[in-house]
């Protein structure tokens, strides 16, 4: 446990969120995940972590975390795709890297809100075109690292 000195605002204080309570983001902050273990497993797994506002009038803030703790910036109301660009925010903030990138025009993809409320991750190269679902990067990724992942996978499981 972390030691808070005395007479702080515990309220205030950034804490993980209750994913029990929010499974519509804990099902997006698995997709984000999924994606790092696929792309940049050094990243992941990241975790949801909330600053509550202290005046009603804002709304609460939201980050992801690296395993480490270590995050920046911070999205409000967050969807699935606000999830992932909170991700984004801390894996370019915090690790310097473009991530995810598009493997066909190799330019770093943004993440957006696509139909049914689904997250995708945006190509903006010459017309603009959707590399994926948020969660499905893997597929994105040339047959040879696609097998060595499952590879890596199976290896996890057994
Ligand atoms: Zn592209």
């Amino acid at each position: 446990m972390s030691h808070f000195p005395h007479r702080r605002d515990f309220a205030r204080e950034p804490h993980p969120v209750d994913l029990t309570a929010r499974p519509d983001l804990a099902a997006a902050l698995d997709a984000v995940n999924r994606d790092l273990a696929a792309t940049l497993p050094e990243a992941g797994p990241m975790r949801l972590m909330c600053t509550p506002s202290d005046d009603e009038d804002l709304p609460d803030q939201f980050h992801a975390a690296l395993p480490d703790d270590r995050r920046h910036g911070s999205v409000q109301d967050p969807d699935a795709a606000r999830v992932a660009e909170a991700a984004q925010e801390t894996v370019h903030a915090v690790l310097w890297q473009v991530w995810p990138v598009c493997p066909e025009h190799r330019t770093g993809v943004h993440a957006d809100a696509g139909a049914n409320e689904r997250a995708v991750w945006w190509c903006r190269a010459g017309e603009g075109h959707e590399l994926c679902e948020v969660g499905e990067l893997a597929q994105t990724l040339p047959g040879r690292q696609r097998r060595a992942l499952r590879r890596k996978e199976r290896r996890r499981e057994g």
